[in-house]
């Protein structure tokens, strides 16, 4: 048997694999895997999160929705917890942009903790870098509505983790 540490490794490897061609839209045009990291980091330090299904969820959190990467694939990787939360936070890319942030709000309040969790940490994330640097192309009308969605759907997440929503409020308060 390997170490929740180890586990936590062999995500950040797939999640780096999979993302290796990926940029961020911030100006640097950051590496994408720097996301997930940030995010997986946030949780264990201000959110104190030491559930390692949690942090392997939030470094794989992107794959299915932005690479090739499959359900199955997650499954047989690493397992069905960490698989189920993952697809728990996918967009349906099938559907239109505006219909999957409307579903983000509207299933929101049925997130299971953990999915929540994960949720919340990436829209803290998000803020915090479309605050320090816009992305290319984002007039601040964009910037805008981009927080007041945050904000919609993160409101009405399930309670899970008190400095979470501190800083998720902290984060917001700095909106464009
Ligand atoms: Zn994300």
């Amino acid at each position: 048997m390997s170490s929740p540490t180890a586990h936590l490794l062999e995500a950040i490897a797939f999640a780096a694999a999979k993302h290796r061609d990926q940029r961020r839209k911030d100006p640097e045009a950051s590496p994408y895997i720097n996301h997930p990291i940030t995010l997986a980091h946030l949780l264990a330090t201000t959110g104190g999160v030491d559930d390692v299904v949690v942090l392997q969820a939030a470094i794989l959190h992107d794959t299915i929705e932005d690479t090739q990467t499959v359900y199955a694939e997650l499954l047989d990787r690493f397992g069905k917890e960490v698989a189920d939360v993952v697809a728990e936070v996918t967009d349906d890319k099938s559907l239109p942009k505006e219909q999957r942030k409307e579903l983000q709000v509207t299933h929101a309040p049925h997130a299971s903790r953990q999915a929540a969790l994960v949720k919340l940490a990436d829209k803290i994330c998000n803020l915090r870098d479309i605050a320090a640097s816009p992305p290319r192309g984002w007039p601040l009308e964009r910037q805008r509505d981009y927080f007041d969605w945050a904000k919609r759907v993160v409101d009405r997440l399930p309670p899970v983790s008190e400095p979470l929503s501190a800083a998720f409020e902290a984060a917001y308060a700095a909106r464009p």
